[in-house]
């Protein structure tokens, strides 16, 4: 299966220049056959999934959400498989990671090296479940130090788009070894390390 693990859209990301269903269209378009929509610090709740899903049978949508925390909010966390509007009350890395757990979760640190700071979690004891490697907002050298750390840490490291428009849609992303069908599925896969990363050309 090939999916986009971040996606945001302008419903309720305001940096994001794209419609939900234009988003889905151009994913479609380009063969994606999941997707997880990761919002800035919101929600999607069950019934708006269900009602996106309702006009894509196409692609399975799946929810999300991307949670700034750290100082200064530079350390971003992607939870995906949730609607639970809780974590966005959690305040600290280790709440939010641990929460993601115990909710059967999967946790992912986004664009670790994007800004200073961004890696801090990494030094704690509690970990995500895997890291980011290329995505629209980070690519090399942020990369390369992100696949260093996933070495060192033996966490799963994962490509995605970090999507804020269609332009981003087909140029980084996983292709998973076997297919998603529930929200849960996604940690089994990633933590079995069951997928490809993939590039566009
Ligand atoms: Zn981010
Ligand atoms: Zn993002």
């Amino acid at each position: 299966m090939k999916v986009e693990l971040h996606l945001h859209t302008s419903r309720y990301s305001a940096c994001s220049q794209n419609t939900p269903a234009a988003m889905m269209e151009r994913l479609i378009q380009t063969g994606y056959d999941a997707v997880f929509i990761t919002e800035h610090n919101a929600v999607w709740s069950d019934e708006e999934i269900a009602q996106l899903q309702s006009g894509f049978p196409e692609i399975r949508i799946f929810p999300g959400v991307e949670l700034s925390t750290g100082v200064d909010g530079s350390q971003h966390i992607l939870v995906l498989g949730t609607t639970d509007s809780e974590y966005l009350k959690l305040r600290s890395a280790e709440q939010i990671l641990q929460k993601s757990r115990q909710d059967g979760c999967l946790s992912v640190l986004a664009h670790p090296f994007r800004w200073a700071g961004g890696a801090e979690i990494l030094k704690s004891k509690i970990l995500p479940d895997a890291i980011e490697y290329y995505s629209g907002n980070h690519k090399h050298p942020d990369a390369e130090m992100a696949l260093e750390v996933s070495k060192r840490l033996n966490l799963p490291i994962v490509n995605t788009g970090d999507v804020h428009s269609l332009a981003d849609i087909n140029q980084f992303w996983i292709e998973t070894h076997y297919p998603i069908e529930s929200p849960g599925d996604i940690r089994k896969v990633i933590l079995e390390r069951a997928y490809d990363n993939c590039v566009f050309g």
